[in-house]
């Protein structure tokens, strides 16, 4: 494997990190913050300025709003956004798990109008799996889609789903087959647009600053056009979006981004690290550092178009476990002090100022991280399935 990044990533590196830093986006990072009435911020000013620089979906064909370049773009874009005080899951959540479905199995309609206006920021997506008795169990999913003339009409429940109150589009799972069908190819993927008569987005509270939403669709009527790859072929579509969304770069840059904020902190005003927080610090580094390098093969893999759910199943729980870990190590070598700013609320919970308050998120989002985009022990039970199943007998 390449170690390096090529020099048209670090050309781009040096293209954001201009950008970030200028006094149009950082007044548009400061304005992002939480509402009164509990919402998390709004964000979607801050992509659409971000996407008319054209940064968004850098790895995504020039024709479709990329720039032709490779996934080492897409890990140093998100590495920059932490770093700038972005927050990045709507972000990642369009471009990076919605968008990598289309481009992979839209059609070319799907892709030709989708694709251009996720990259400019201008269109935003959620994705509706989960539901009230079904997780790790997906294909479980009681949603139904019937026919009904020409179109569908979809019933059921979602819920746990991020940022569905701000998003345009969701990318939502519904069962197509009836009990005669085998589990998996009773799955159909559907595009609901979140303004569709017959859904209902409420805010579900979340120990994290992001909420979570229950989401009901009742009598939602939807063309065939909205069907993405096929009726009954949405099992083998929803294992490749995993391989996307657990490549585990969205936990790896923000584990990378508060073990420099714990470092950054611990030596303020001159104060020299005990022997105890370097060893801890060293142990933290090496698996972040691991944790990219298993991210990038995750994301090479996807590029050569040779996707690899176990691969991706090991980094998302690689990389999430990681983060979780970081923001534990965080409560242990800076102790109350880390908890305390969110009684203090003097320091911006976003953008380049923050510091206290980044931490101190991290330590309350821990918990789901094991959980969210696959539960640690179902990740594990793909990896040994796979990479275990033919070792030979005593081998
Ligand atoms: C931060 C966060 C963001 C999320 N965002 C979204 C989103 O945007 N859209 C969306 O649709 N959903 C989202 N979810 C929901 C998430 O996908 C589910 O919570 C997850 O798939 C687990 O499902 P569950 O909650 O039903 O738990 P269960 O599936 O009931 O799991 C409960 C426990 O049982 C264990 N378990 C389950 N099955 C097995 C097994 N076969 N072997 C061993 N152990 C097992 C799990 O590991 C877990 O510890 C999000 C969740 C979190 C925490």
């Amino acid at each position: 494997m390449d170690f390096e990044i090529p020099p048209q990533t670090s050309q781009f590196e040096r293209e954001i990190d201009r950008l970030m830093n200028s006094s149009e986006i950082q007044s548009l990072v400061r304005e992002v913050s939480a509402r009164a009435d509990g919402m998390d911020g709004d964000v979607r000013p801050l992509y659409r300025r971000l996407g008319e620089h054209g940064v968004l979906a850098p790895a995504w064909p020039r024709h479709l709003g990329g720039r032709d370049a490779d996934f080492t773009a897409t890990v140093v874009l998100l590495e920059r956004l932490v770093r700038h005080g972005i927050p990045q899951s709507l972000y990642y959540i369009s471009v990076q798990i919605f968008g990598s479905l289309i481009l992979a199995g839209g059609t070319e309609k799907q892709r030709s109008e989708l694709l251009p206006a996720l990259a400019r920021g201008e269109l935003t997506a959620c994705i509706l799996f989960t539901e009230p008795d079904h997780g790790s169990d997906l294909a479980g999913i009681t949603t139904t889609a019937s026919r009904d003339g020409q179109e569908w009409v979809l019933e059921g429940r979602k819920i746990y789903n991020l940022k569905s109150a701000y998003a345009d589009v969701a990318l939502c799972v519904a069962r197509t087959g009836g009990p005669d069908t085998s589990r998996y190819e009773a799955l159909s993927v559907f595009l609901v647009p979140l303004d569709a008569p017959g859904v209902t987005v409420r805010p579900l509270p979340s120990l994290a600053n992001e909420q979570f939403h229950d989401v009901r669709l009742t009598g939602v009527r939807l063309p065939d056009e909205a069907i993405v790859g096929g009726v009954g072929q949405g099992w083998g579509l929803i294992t490749r979006m995993f391989s996307a969304e657990r490549s585990g770069l969205d936990y790896y840059v923000r584990a990378r981004y508060w073990l420099d904020m714990i470092a950054e902190r611990l030596v303020r005003g001159g104060r020299e690290l005990e022997p105890h927080e370097c060893a801890a610090l060293d142990r933290a580094r090496t698996r972040v550092d691991a944790s990219r390098l298993l991210t990038c093969r995750a994301l090479q893999r996807l590029q050569d178009d040779e996707p690899d759910i176990a691969l991706a199943s090991l980094a998302k729980w690689h990389c999430s476990e990681t983060a979780q870990e970081v923001a534990w190590l965080g409560y242990d070598l800076l102790g109350l002090d880390l908890v305390l700013p969110r009684f203090d609320l003097g320091e911006p919970a976003v953008g380049p100022d923050r510091g206290w308050a980044a931490l101190e998120a991290a330590h309350r989002e821990a918990p789901g991280m094991g959980i969210s985009g696959g539960a640690s022990e179902v990740l594990l039970d793909i990896v040994a399935g796979a990479r275990l199943i033919d070792v030979p007998e005593g081998g």
